[in-house]
């Protein structure tokens, strides 16, 4: 499944990183919907490349449906994911904090089968918050956040789990699927026909019917378009003729998923008052001809193309939709802003490093939701500060950009400024003064080909990617 990777032309574009309010906001009236608390919604999609969506730019994948929810939201410009990879990145969206603090940072050495992996005993999720606060809570899809019987969802606040542990599956019934492969609802085996991400949007749908009188806290982690490449006979025959055919036919389907819970949520007068996020786990992937456009990179390296995502927030009753935000903003900010959307009073032992971002998109508060984000993935990571991002790799070095005229980060400034190469290394030291080392780790054959493919990104140089022995087990890294 790995091909050899192909630079993306680096266009360099303009950050509107300075531009950093949202334009023309406005709160609208309340709505006519039956709950006073609204219901959250966070959908999470898989690998998705940086410009594969209407909304962001896409001109050969048709997403009519998530482009409707854009329109009725706010789009983000310049929203991070905590991690380039899966289980990290989806490990601080669901804490709201960089899930370095309990050494969650990489994705194991299990490559999917996440036995090796799982959220410490300690950790507070947003689902075990909402259930304490009386909503219905589910998670929907893929979860690889630990496979032993203490990470379930369901002893992570959920009281419902449809979906699979792993870190990704066949989007067809398997043969003797793994613990961690099958479909399951709540521990038990659910045997299904059709496509998965079919299945997935069909609970989602009759989640919300189930619960359309009480308010409902939706996970919904959608593993389209991670690999496996596969779609419906129907939408490749839709697309037969596509360069990027099998893509553009998953992404067909997770977009009709998505516009078929939406009119769910239209139908039951339940739309106004639903706090809907739309979010990619970490950048565009090599293996599913995913494209970032004029990001540099993709998934597992530190680069924006790692973990500069897709990001819409759209709460129609309370935020003025067809707006763009240009804020620094993480994927961290979800937890803080959702509780803070149903009048949860944090705790204050929940220690987030996310933000409510609801001043922000209500016109109360201007600026930058972060001045600071900071990454760290084994040997990589990086820091940025305002328009400058530093890339650092263990025994070799570190590169600086300024993003405001160098989005694709071609242009190293290390070696002419080095008052803020300095100022970014040492916050990026304090940052990891404050983290735990790494709990596990993601095994010397992969680690090697992430490294070297730093080094020659830091290079500028082209980034050939060799596999691992064991090429199956790649797939689903
Ligand atoms: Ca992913």
């Amino acid at each position: 499944m790995l091909r050899n990777i192909c630079i993306y032309t680096l266009i360099v574009t303009l950050c509107s990183c300075a531009n950093n309010k949202a334009k023309d906001n406005l709160v609208t009236s309340t709505s006519n919907t039956k709950n006073t608390k609204p219901n959250i919604i966070i959908i999470v999609v898989d690998d998705a490349g940086y410009v594969d969506f209407g909304f962001m730019g896409s001109e050969d994948l048709d997403t009519p449906n998530i482009d409707n929810l854009a329109k009725e939201g706010v789009i983000f410009t310049d929203a991070h994911v905590s991690s380039t990879v899966c289980a990290p990145s989806r490990a601080g969206l669901i804490t709201g904090k960089y899930q370095q603090r309990f050494g969650f940072e990489a994705n194991g050495t299990g490559f999917g089968n996440s036995g090796d992996i799982g959220l410490s005993d300690n950790v507070v999720t947003l689902a075990d918050v909402f259930k304490e606060n009386n909503y219905r809570t589910i998670a929907i899809g893929k979860w690889h956040l630990g496979a032993t019987s203490t990470d379930h969802p369901n002893k992570r606040g959920f009281d419902e789990f449809y979906g699979f542990l792993g870190g990704g599956r066949s989007y067809f019934p398997m043969n003797n699927p793994s613990k961690e492969h099958i479909l399951q609802q709540n521990g038990k085996r659910v045997e299904f026909e059709g496509y998965l991400t079919d299945v997935f949007g069909d609970r989602s749908v009759n989640f919300v019917e189930e619960n359309k009188d009480h308010p409902f806290f939706m996970y919904l982690a959608y593993n389209a378009v991670h690999t496996p490449m596969e779609a419906k006979e129907e939408d490749l025959q839709k697309y037969k003729n596509h360069p990027r055919q099998y893509l553009a036919a998953m992404t067909w389907s997770l977009d009709e998923n998505i516009g078929k819970l939406r009119s769910k949520l239209k139908d039951l007068d339940l739309l106004d008052n639903t706090l809907i996020y739309f979010i990619s786990d970490n950048g565009g992937a090599h293996n599913n001809s995913s494209e970032n456009g004029p990001l540099k990179g993709w998934k597992g390296n530190e680069f924006e193309g790692g973990h500069r995502v897709p990001f819409i927030v759209s709460w129609p009753s309370k935020i003025k939709g067809n707006q763009k935000f240009d804020g620094l903003t993480s994927s961290l900010d979800i937890f803080s802003t959702s509780i803070t959307a149903a009048k949860i009073e944090k705790d204050k032992s929940l220690d987030l490093d996310g933000v409510n971002l609801l001043p922000y998109l209500q016109n109360e508060k201007m600026g930058n939701p972060h001045n600071e984000l900071y990454w760290r993935k084994l040997e990589e990571s990086a820091a940025r500060i305002g328009d400058y991002k530093l890339v650092s790799l263990e025994n070799f070095g570190s590169t600086l950009y300024n993003l405001s005229n160098d989005l694709g980060e071609r242009n190293d400034l290390s070696g002419s400024d080095t008052i803020m190469l300095n100022k970014l290394s040492n916050n990026l030291s304090n940052w990891e003064s404050k983290m735990m080392a790494p709990l596990w780790r993601e095994g010397k054959p992969w680690e090697d080909i992430t490294y070297n493919i730093h080094k020659k990104l830091m290079q500028n140089k082209p980034a050939l990617l060799k596999e691992p022995s064991d090429k199956k087990k790649t797939v689903i890294h």
